[in-house]
C-alpha cells in the first residue's frame, strides 16, 4: 500500500481519465473505487498510479471523466502520455485475466509487469501492436496523402498499417504502399516512434521516396489518395498530438526552409 500522496491515472472501460479539478488526482489512495493497480514508476520522487475503476462508485465533487483522445491539450503532455501509458496497462490487465492456452485464472506476476498462469506457467505481457506510418516524397516535391476509409470525414494523413508476424518494418512500409496505393518505393528512412494508446498500438513512422507507379487505390481502406505541395493541401494534421501530424510539418519545414 502507498504510504505517500501519489499521483492517480483512473482510466475506465471506456478509456475515460479522471480529473479533478481538471487536474490529475493526488492522494494517498485514488479518488475512486479501483478495481486494480499498478505502480507505473516515480516522477520526481512522487508515485505515478494507474488505477482501474469500475462502477459501483459515486463520482467525487468536481470531477470529470475525459475520454484519453479529448484529453490531449489540456493536461502536460508528459501526463497525457503517463495516462496512455495507464490506459495500456490497465485494458491489457483485464483483458488477460485468463490463460490463453488453458484457461486457468491468471495470477500477477511477483516481480515483474506480467500476468502468469498457475497451472502451465505461460506468461503474458501487455500487448504492444506495432504499425508503420510513412510519408511518401516525390522528387517534384510533392508527398502522398490518403484518406482512410477509417475517418468519417474528408481528412487526409500518411500512409499506415500493421506489421505482420515475421516482417521487418522496412518491409512492412513497402509493402502496405504497394497494398493500399499500388505504388513502388524506396530510401525508407527511420523518422520516429510514438506510442499510441489507442488501444494499444505503437507507431513507427517512416519518410521514403516515391519510384514508379500511378495511384491505384484499395478501396476498402482507401477513399481518396493524391500527391499534394505545400500550397494545395487538403485537410491534414500537422503538428498536435500524433506522429502523422508530426511526420507533415517536419516535410512542410523542410520545404519552407529550402525554398
Ligand atoms: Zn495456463
Amino acid at each position: 500500500m502507498p504510504v505517500v500522496d501519489g499521483r492517480w491515472f483512473v482510466v475506465d472501460e471506456r478509456q475515460q481519465v479522471l480529473l479533478i479539478d481538471g487536474q490529475i488526482p493526488v492522494g494517498i489512495e485514488p479518488p475512486v473505487g479501483d478495481s486494480s493497480r499498478h505502480l507505473m514508476g516515480l516522477d520526481s520522487g512522487t508515485p505515478i498510479w494507474a488505477a482501474r475503476a469500475t462502477g459501483g462508485f459515486d463520482d467525487p465533487e468536481d470531477a470529470e471523466w475525459v475520454h484519453l483522445r479529448a484529453l490531449f491539450g489540456r493536461i502536460p503532455e508528459t501526463d497525457w502520455a503517463f495516462a496512455g501509458r495507464a490506459s495500456q496497462v490497465l485494458l491489457w490487465e483485464r483483458d488477460h485475466q485468463y490463460c490463453g492456452r488453458c484457461g486457468a485464472k491468471n495470477e500477477h506476476h511477483p516481480t515483474d509487469r506480467a500476468q502468469q498462469c498457475p497451472d502451465c506457467g505461460l506468461q503474458s505481457f501487455p500487448r504492444i501492436s506495432p504499425a508503420v506510418i510513412m510519408l511518401i516524397e516525390r522528387d517534384d516535391g510533392k508527398v502522398l496523402l490518403a484518406w482512410g476509409a477509417q475517418f468519417p470525414g474528408r481528412f487526409f494523413s500518411a500512409l499506415a498499417g500493421f506489421v505482420e508476424p515475421g516482417e521487418s518494418l522496412e518491409e512492412c512500409v513497402a509493402r502496405e504502399v504497394r497494398e493500399e496505393v499500388g505504388i513502388e518505393i524506396d530510401d525508407i528512412q527511420y523518422f520516429g516512434s510514438q506510442p499510441w494508446p489507442f488501444p494499444h498500438s505503437m507507431m513507427i513512422g517512416f519518410r521514403a521516396r516515391y519510384v514508379s507507379g500511378d495511384i491505384t487505390i484499395q478501396e476498402e481502406e482507401i477513399v481518396e489518395a493524391g500527391w499534394y505541395g505545400p500550397d494545395e493541401l487538403p485537410p491534414v494534421p500537422k503538428g498536435g498530438m500524433s506522429i502523422a501530424g508530426w511526420l507533415i510539418q517536419d516535410w512542410l519545414d523542410r520545404t519552407a526552409a529550402s525554398l
